[in-house]
């Protein structure tokens, strides 16, 4: 995937003078003309080319070896390609960026614009660049142009971009809100804006933020809202600023995917490093992450492994931009095989290469062990992920386990013996006290698992 931000050549018009002081100033050189590509014509069959899709898209899609839509491809673009308000339930890991980036790019008017016609809010900038690069792959051969804004970076050539015209805006609020404010982005020709993870970026403290970029959109434009879950604050956010938005669900019923392993060790807190470096001597995985909880833990891991493996490296949101773009064109490349994350940077990440996720500390939020764990088993690939938990984190696993409707199956790890859990709640009559050592849990069940044990850890929490 290329890093740099990516314009496509455009015959589009140039954008016009502005009319006021503070909006954008008019483009400084015309988009360039790239020749048209010489390639057999596409096919009109298949899934695809049922929903009617232009054939400069059929190609895109053909050159991205997207045979078949996902789930959430076939439900979503149809309708978002008839304009409706849509509300959509989803993953990442699901094929969900293309799902609003073939609507967006297909819906894209040529004409003369001041600004961008569709403008893409997501909550990081790892993020940012992903979805940029799923649209500037989707435009290949039309004439749109793909920007990102994030922060962490300067602001002056985003705004030579900005000048020199775009037709899709990808950002994080903070950085389109800056760009607002100076008079840089102009938001008058919104015809679609799209709200991915809309549940991280309010748990990220974005709401005011956003609130402010939506109340400057066209109350025109169509509206996508896109989350893994939809807690009240999203729905409200809904309510607020779309129109009779339809729900659409594409959320596998077993929240966290069924092709991914799931197991946890319990180990007293100086004992973690040790076991990780064991368990990925045992596990050898090709490629995976390691999530820790802070920046500062992140970085020790960091460090303290790649003094004892080889192809190590860490990202959090305390290493400047280059850095973090460094680290992850690597990873995506290959070129590294660990890569120790926080929540925030490790939420963005899609690599289907990744092969095994490691809690090194516990998530805070069932939420991001949902996300974490999605890192991996990508487009139906097998994945594994396993999560280190401390006697007193006990509560906090079965909370996940109740988010996620399945019980974690225990591992262990020669030298490595389990250590008892503080019990949290007292037994049940008749019940042994609930550790979490004697025989290990029953294997991983897709049924719900509102019995007896579930009914004493609902107690417990
Ligand atoms: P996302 O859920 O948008 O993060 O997508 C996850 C991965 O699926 C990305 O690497 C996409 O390139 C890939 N992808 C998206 N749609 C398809 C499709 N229809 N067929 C195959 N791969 C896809």
């Amino acid at each position: 995937m290329p890093q740099a931000d990516i314009e496509t050549g455009s015959k589009l018009p140039a954008s016009p003078k502005p009319k006021r002081q503070r909006e954008p100033k008019p483009p400084v050189s015309a988009p360039v003309e790239k020749p048209e590509p010489t390639r057999p014509a596409v096919k009109r069959e298949g899934p695809f080319a049922a929903m009617g899709l232009s054939d400069a898209m059929l190609e895109a899609l053909h050159l991205a070896d997207y045979l078949e839509p996902t789930p959430i491809q076939a439900g979503l673009i149809p309708k978002a390609m008839a304009g409706t308000d849509l509300m959509g339930q989803a993953q990442t890991g699901t094929g969900k960026t293309a799902a609003f980036a073939i609507p967006i790019l297909e819906r894209l008017e040529s004409g003369k614009h001041q600004g961008p016609q569709a403008l893409v809010l997501v909550p990081t900038r790892e993020l940012a660049v992903q979805v940029r690069d799923e649209c500037t792959k989707l435009a290949h051969g039309q004439r749109a142009r793909v920007i990102a804004l994030y922060g962490g970076k300067p602001i002056r050539p985003q705004t030579e971009k900005l000048q020199r015209g775009c037709e899709v805006v990808v950002g994080t609020p903070g950085r389109v809100l800056d760009h607002m404010s100076r008079g840089t982005l102009f938001l008058g020709d919104l015809r679609q804006v799209v709200l991915d993870e809309a549940d991280r970026m309010l748990d990220i403290g974005f709401r005011p933020d956003i609130e402010k970029i939506l109340r400057r959109c066209p109350e025109s434009r169509q509206t996508l809202l896109l989350s893994a879950t939809l807690p009240p604050p999203v729905l409200r956010l809904a309510q607020r600023y779309m129109r009779e938005p339809e729900e659409l669900d594409f959320s596998t019923k077993d929240i966290a995917v069924e092709t991914i392993e799931q197991f946890y060790f319990t180990i007293d807190p100086e004992r973690k490093f040790d076991l990780l470096v064991k368990l990925l001597d045992r596990e050898n995985p090709r490629q995976a992450i390691i999530f820790c909880r802070t920046r500062r833990g992140t970085e020790r891991i960091g460090q303290r492994l790649s003094k004892k493996l080889a192809s190590v490296a860490c990202i959090h949101g305390d290493l400047p931009q280059v850095k973090r773009d460094q680290v992850m064109a690597q990873f995506r490349a290959g070129k590294l095989t660990l890569l120790v994350a926080t929540d925030v940077v490790g939420r963005g990440i899609d690599v289907t290469r990744i092969s095994h996720i490691i809690n090194f500390d516990i998530p805070e939020f069932c939420d991001d062990y949902v996300h974490r764990v999605g890192r991996t088993g990508r487009m139906g690939r097998e994945g594994v992920a396993f999560t280190l938990v401390t006697p007193e984190e006990g509560p906090q696993l079965t909370r996940i386990e109740m988010r996620i409707n399945r019980l974690l199956t225990r591992d262990e790890l020669a030298g490595f013996a389990p250590v008892a859990m503080v019990p949290t709640a007292p037994p049940l009559p008749g019940e042994p006290a609930p550790d979490r050592l004697g025989p290990p849990p029953p294997p991983p069940t897709s049924k719900p698992i509102f019995g007896r044990r579930t009914h004493r850890l609902r107690r417990a929490l």
